[in-house]
């Protein structure tokens, strides 16, 4: 008999113990979240035995309004993750002028067209996964002198809807940032797709980071970050179990 059968009411775990169900973002305790998310992460860390210190968590703030982040400035997280720029270019300026030392990642998916508010806005940015987005970035960068951090995005589950680069061009990209474009390349992202299991995702972005001698991995969200971390997460990627459930998209 499982445990459901016994307490019908009990909310959804997450097989230790821990509840997964959040509220809706805006009635989340947002300080309290991250605190378990903070102490989830040690834990991993030490399960695998790596230094917690070397994973940093990016809390994905996309959709929560402005006085939704407050509570997690306030309680000292000071790296956040958007995927929208516009939305970030209205939320991010006011905020930053409050909390200087704020390092603003972008994670979403990004159009050439965009770059130079990007360049601008983020300190670093996940998502560069075509030869053409790699020519705007070098352009903004040289133009500006702004230097985010440049990730490649790998499209490991092969979707044909999702971003990335397919696992078997990711060389040919690689060498084209650096060698056509002078980009370096810092990392590799990646988002499994949702009906898999993750680990294998992880492994292999894993593997392909290793290969190419790239030192940051940017895998893991709400429900899989420590599987991510037991396979050599830099950088995992943490919304709805710090700020609450967003709405699904409409
Ligand atoms: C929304 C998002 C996340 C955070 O997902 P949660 O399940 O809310 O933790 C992480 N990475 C990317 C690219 C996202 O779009």
């Amino acid at each position: 008999m499982d445990d459901a059968a016994t307490e019908p009411n009990a909310p959804p775990t997450d097989g230790m113990g821990h509840a997964t169900e959040k509220p809706p973002v805006g009635q989340a305790d947002v300080a309290a979240g991250l605190a378990e998310v903070r102490a989830a992460i040690a834990r991993a860390a030490e399960d695998n035995e790596r230094d917690p210190a070397e994973i940093q968590l990016v809390a994905i703030s996309k959709t929560v309004p402005a006085e939704g982040i407050l509570p997690a400035l306030e309680a000292g997280q000071r790296v956040f993750g958007e995927n929208y720029v516009q939305e970030s270019t209205a939320k991010w300026p006011a905020l930053r002028d409050r909390y200087p030392d704020v390092e603003l990642h972008l994670v979403g998916p990004l159009q050439s067209n965009k770059a130079r508010e990007a360049v601008a806005l983020f300190d670093v940015i996940h998502t560069l996964d075509r030869l053409s987005l790699a020519a705007a970035l070098a352009k903004e960068i040289a133009r500006s002198g702004r230097t985010p951090k440049l990730l490649i995005q790998v499209n490991t589950g092969a979707e044909p809807q999702k971003g990335g680069v397919l696992p078997d061009q990711l060389a040919t990209l690689l060498a084209e940032c650096r060698d056509t474009h002078g980009l370096a390349i810092q990392g590799l992202m990646c988002i499994p797709p949702a009906e898999d299991p993750p680990s294998a995702h992880f492994a292999l972005l894993a593997r392909l980071a290793k290969e190419h001698n790239l030192p940051i991995l940017s895998m893991g969200m709400s429900a899989d970050f420590p599987a991510a971390i037991q396979l050599g997460a830099t950088h995992v990627r943490v919304g709805t179990a710090i700020f609450g459930a967003r709405k699904p998209k409409g």
